[in-house]
C-alpha cells in the first residue's frame, strides 16, 4: 500500500488545500517494460492549476477523484526493464504517490553526479529549458538592449534574466518582496529590481529602470503588471508570452489596454509559446544550459518543502509568492 494525493473537487478561484485529498493505493506487480520507484522529489509548478479546470487548453485537464500528476524525481527499487537499474534515479511526469509502479518508456535516468538532483526539475529541466526557448527563440536578445522580466524570481524568471545578462543586455526584474529583490541584484547582478508589492507607481519605477525604453519583455504574469511593462515598449520590441499566472485564479475574465495599437505604432512581435513546442531541441537547449551551469555562469536556488503530505501546501505557496526559486517538495 502506499498514499497519494487526489483532486477532490475543482478549485473555484485560489485553490485551498480541501481541493485535495490524501487515499491509500495497492502497489501492483512489477510487469516487464516496469519498474518500481520511490518518489523523494516533487517538482510543483504553475500549469497543473490550468488542469485543474474542466476547460480545454494544451493538455488535458485532471479528473476530480484521479491523482494529480506532475514532474518528480524517484529512485529506482524494482526494476523489470532493461536499461533501468535498482539504485538509478528517474525524471519523469509522476503520480503525486509516494512509491508506484510505472512504465520505464516514460522515464529518464538522471545522473546526481552531473548536478543536484533537483536541477533537473528547474534550470537543467523543464523552467531551464523554458526560458532558454522563449528568450533565445522569441526574444533574441541583442548586447545593449533592455530586457524586463516579470516573475523573475521564480524557476524561470531567474534563468531568463541571468541569460539576458550573459548576452550583454540591461536587465530589469519585477517581482514580489524585498528578499527577492535584493537576490536580483546582489547575487544575480540584475541592473534593477522592482517589487511591485511596495512601489507607489510601478509605470513610474519601470520608466526610472530603463531610461532607454523595453526592447524585450519575457512576460511570466500577464495582468496589470504587463500592461505597466507595454505602455513602454521600444520600436521592434519583443514580447514573449511564457505566462499569465495572475490570471490563472480569475474567475471572471478581466479587461486590460487594447494592446493592438501599441504592437503596430512599436513594429513589435508579441508570441505566446508552451515549452513542448520546442520538444526536438531540448538536447540543443539543455546542453546550452549545462555548460553555462558547469561554468559558474548560472546560478539557481530551490525553495524547499519537506513532507508528501504538503505537495498541496507547497503548490498553493506559487500564487502567495512563497517561493524564491525553484519551488520543490522533499518527500
Ligand atoms: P515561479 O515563478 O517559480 O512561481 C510563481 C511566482 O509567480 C510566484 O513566486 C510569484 O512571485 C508570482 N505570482 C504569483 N501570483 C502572482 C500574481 N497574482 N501577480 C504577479 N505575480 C504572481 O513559477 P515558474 O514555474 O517559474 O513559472 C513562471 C510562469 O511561467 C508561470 O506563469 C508559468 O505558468 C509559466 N510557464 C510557462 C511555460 C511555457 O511552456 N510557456 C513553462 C513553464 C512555466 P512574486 O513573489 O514575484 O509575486
Amino acid at each position: 500500500m502506499t498514499r497519494q494525493i487526489i483532486l477532490k473537487s475543482r478549485p473555484a478561484g485560489i485553490p485551498n488545500p480541501d481541493n485535495f485529498e490524501i487515499r491509500t493505493v495497492d502497489i501492483p506487480a512489477v510487469s516487464p517494460g516496469q519498474v518500481r520507484v520511490m518518489t523523494h522529489t516533487m517538482s510543483v509548478d504553475p500549469y497543473l492549476r490550468g488542469r485543474m479546470n474542466d476547460a480545454p487548453s494544451y493538455i488535458p485537464s485532471f479528473q476530480v477523484g484521479e491523482p494529480i500528476v506532475g514532474g518528480g524525481i524517484a529512485r529506482i527499487v524494482e526494476s523489470n526493464a532493461e536499461g533501468f537499474k535498482v539504485g538509478s534515479n528517474v525524471m519523469g511526469y509522476l503520480p503525486w504517490q509516494e512509491e508506484m509502479v510505472i512504465e520505464s518508456s516514460g522515464l529518464k535516468i538522471v545522473d546526481e553526479n552531473m548536478a543536484p538532483l533537483s536541477y533537473y526539475l528547474g534550470i537543467l529541466g523543464m523552467p531551464g529549458l523554458t526560458a532558454w526557448f522563449g528568450l533565445m527563440d522569441i526574444g533574441k536578445p541583442q548586447s545593449g538592449e533592455t530586457v524586463v522580466i516579470s516573475g523573475a524570481a521564480g524557476a524561470v524568471g531567474l534563468v531568463a534574466g541571468q541569460l539576458a545578462k550573459i548576452h550583454g543586455c540591461r536587465v530589469v526584474g519585477i517581482a514580489g518582496g524585498d528578499a527577492k529583490i535584493s537576490y536580483l541584484t546582489d547575487e544575480l547582478k540584475f541592473d534593477a529590481a522592482i517589487n511591485y508589492k511596495t512601489t507607489s507607481d510601478l509605470e513610474a519605477s519601470i520608466a526610472s529602470a530603463c531610461p532607454s525604453g523595453v526592447d524585450v519583455y519575457f512576460d511570466n504574469v500577464g495582468g496589470g503588471i504587463s500592461d505597466a511593462v507595454l505602455s513602454q515598449i521600444n520600436k521592434n520590441a519583443r514580447i514573449i508570452i511564457c505566462g499569465q499566472i495572475s490570471l490563472y485564479n480569475a474567475t471572471s475574465q478581466p479587461t486590460g489596454p487594447r494592446i493592438q495599437s501599441v504592437l503596430l505604432k512599436k513594429s513589435a512581435l508579441m508570441q505566446g509559446f508552451i515549452v513542448s513546442n520546442y520538444i526536438s531541441r531540448f538536447d540543443e537547449g539543455l546542453k546550452a544550459l549545462s555548460q553555462l551551469v558547469d561554468t559558474g555562469k548560472l546560478k539557481y536556488t530551490n525553495t524547499t518543502y519537506h513532507g508528501f503530505e504538503r505537495l498541496p501546501e507547497a503548490f498553493i505557496a506559487l500564487f502567495e509568492g512563497k517561493n524564491l526559486g525553484k519551488l520543490i517538495v522533499e518527500l
